[in-house]
């Protein structure tokens, strides 16, 4: 079959491999329809995320499971399904509590030995261990490209959007329209806000914001703070998310959010960073942050897209055959999309 793979940084590849084979109790084997290129796979592009030399990469996909191991119940050779990017074993203590986020045996496609030797999912075929928990069939009319949202993208933006507890009325600013935050504008109207402020600096994706129910804020052509305060009364906003992962953004976040509000911080900080919290303490902000709890919003998530209560479809704007995975990469690390899609097999 065929595979990207990274090979150095700045480097991918597509390259021959031999098709996977259930190898374990509870694996599937899927053939890949679709397969997201996603931001976290230019971190390992660049060589931020350290992944071996030939290691197949991809961790959004939809496909058709084509095998099957023991023990698996929930899917069958034929089924159209979805992955999450991260696998749980459903039985450690974190799992037995549902956060699943933090099991101790958890595995993320594509991310190489330091993130549980699970190769990735843009390739032909994809191995899937804990096929019942890691896989959800794919709903009738549902495409191949929205339902591969579910188990990354969307399902991050409704997380930040269920953990800051968004409710009818509230107003919520939301810092970063890259594709998770987009997708927490849709999660946040979607939830009942009835103001939703979308800042960034790209016309594009404030545009595309505004087309999913928010008020654009241009962070720099534009006064952040004046705006808020304009669109609140002058309090902030209820709920404030940080989808970039900067300290600058994580510091505009504090200070947009109104006192004993809620902050959800989604956006990824690799490093220590300072944070003012004399102001949070004054504001008595009540913060949230981490990695999406995938499998718990999973079903949920799903279903909101197949009844097109969320529609993350204009946030694909390219498509091309997984032979071409190079030229994808090098388009989506010079923002050509919001989401480039690899279709196998073309
Ligand atoms: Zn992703
Ligand atoms: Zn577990």
């Amino acid at each position: 079959m065929q595979a990207v793979t990274f090979q150095a940084p700045g480097e991918v590849r597509v390259q021959e491999k031999p098709d996977p084979e259930p190898a374990a109790a509870g694996d599937a084997v899927v053939r890949v329809t679709a397969a997201g290129v996603c931001g976290s796979d230019l971190h390992i592009l660049h060589g931020r995320h350290p992944v071996e030399e030939g290691f197949t990469i991809g961790h959004e996909f939809t496909g058709e499971v084509v095998a099957v191991a023991d023990g698996v119940t929930r899917v069958k050779p034929g089924d159209r399904v979805t992955g999450s990017f991260v696998t749980a074993c459903g039985n450690c203590f974190f799992c037995a509590r549902g956060e699943f986020h933090h099991c101790v045996d958890q595995r993320i496609f594509g991310h190489g030995k330091i993130s549980g030797d699970l190769q990735g999912a843009q390739a032909d075929r994809v191995l899937v261990p804990n096929a019942d928990m890691t896989l959800r069939p794919v709903p009738d009319g549902l495409d191949d490209d929205v339902a591969l949202f579910a188990g990354d993208v969307m399902n991050t933006g409704v997380f930040a959007v269920r953990s800051a507890q968004v409710a009818p009325g509230d107003s919520v600013a939301i810092l970063g329209m890259g594709p998770v935050g987009l997708c927490a504008v849709q999660a946040a109207r979607h939830a009942g806000a009835r103001t939703v402020l979308a800042v960034d600096a790209v016309e594009d994706r404030l545009e595309m914001a505004r087309t999913f129910g928010a008020i654009p804020v241009h962070l720099t052509e534009q006064d952040p703070r004046a705006e808020v305060k304009r669109h609140t009364e002058g309090r902030g906003t209820d709920v404030g998310i940080e989808a970039v992962g900067t300290p600058a953004a994580l510091d505009l976040a504090i200070r947009l959010t109104r006192r004993a509000g809620r902050l959800a911080v989604i956006g990824v900080h690799g490093k220590p960073c300072e944070v003012h919290m004399g102001l949070l303490w004054n504001k008595s902000l009540t913060v949230t942050t981490g990695l999406s709890n995938v499998l718990a919003h999973f079903d949920d998530v799903l279903a909101l897209l197949a009844a097109g209560e969320l529609d993350p479809s204009p946030l694909v704007q390219r498509h091309l055959p997984l032979s071409q995975a190079q030229e994808a990469y090098a388009a989506y690390d010079r923002r050509e999309a919001l989401k480039i899609v690899l279709t196998p097999g073309g």
